[in-house]
């Protein structure tokens, strides 16, 4: 591999767990950028993506602060894939040109790898700018149920979420490596583990014990 400092792209469904194993890859030193976190940023006040979204629809995407209004944005694409699609070619390039960014600084740094955890991975073409692409892997059952206690959401509501996204075998088709997530968080923090010497081999540095 060219590049000094692999990067890992994480991926699954809703409540597949990937902030989970984002969180048990830190504990073991390894720096990750959350592409919704930077899908965020890229439309804080003062950014030229909220100024466009703005001057499309107006104040009823503005809360009185200024910032964008999530919900009333969201409401707005849902029933409307062009509104999307429009949103997607405001938002998507700058969110991309700042994880480029962020993996250029990955690559430069000491880290052994690092991580882009993202849920759109593969459906926004962030799948290539990693080196690998790790699938954390839930059945449907699982993801409805984790989604609802945590959202607070009510059981149809999870699986029409579930129901929109990539097909769970289309992801895993896709997949180099793959956590499965269905039992608890210590069989996460094994195969977490697991991967990390791994990774650590492929940036040709010795294991982590
Ligand atoms: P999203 O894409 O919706 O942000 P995510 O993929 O980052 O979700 P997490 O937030 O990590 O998923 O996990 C979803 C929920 O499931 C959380 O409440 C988390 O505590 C719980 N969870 C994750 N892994 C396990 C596990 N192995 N056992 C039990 N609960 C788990």
């Amino acid at each position: 591999m060219a590049s000094k400092t692999p990067i890992i792209g994480v991926t699954g469904g809703i409540a597949s767990g990937k902030s989970t194993v984002a969180r048990a890859f830190a504990r073991l030193g390894i720096p990750w950028v959350d592409a919704d976190d930077t899908a965020r940023e890229v439309v804080e006040p003062g950014e030229p993506a909220l100024a466009e979204i703005a001057a499309r629809y107006g104040q009823r995407v503005l809360q009185a602060d200024g910032r964008l209004d999530r919900r009333a944005l969201r409401e707005i694409v849902f029933a409307a894939p062009e509104e999307r699609r429009w949103l997607e070619s405001v938002t998507h390039p700058r969110i991309r040109e700042r994880l480029v960014e962020r993996l250029a600084a990955f690559r430069r740094g000491e880290a052994p790898y690092a991580l882009l955890v993202s849920p759109l991975l593969f459906e926004s073409g962030q799948a290539a700018l990693v080196d690998r692409r790790l699938v954390i892997d839930v059945p449907e059952s699982v993801q409805i149920a984790r989604t609802a206690r945590r959202d607070d959401v009510d059981e149809a509501q999870a699986r029409a979420i579930v129901a929109a996204q990539m097909p769970r075998e289309e992801r895993l088709q896709r997949a180099d490596d793959v956590i499965d997530n269905a039992g608890d968080e210590a069989g996460l923090a094994e195969q977490v583990a697991a991967l990390d010497r791994r990774y650590r081999a492929l940036a040709g540095l010795p294991g982590s014990r």
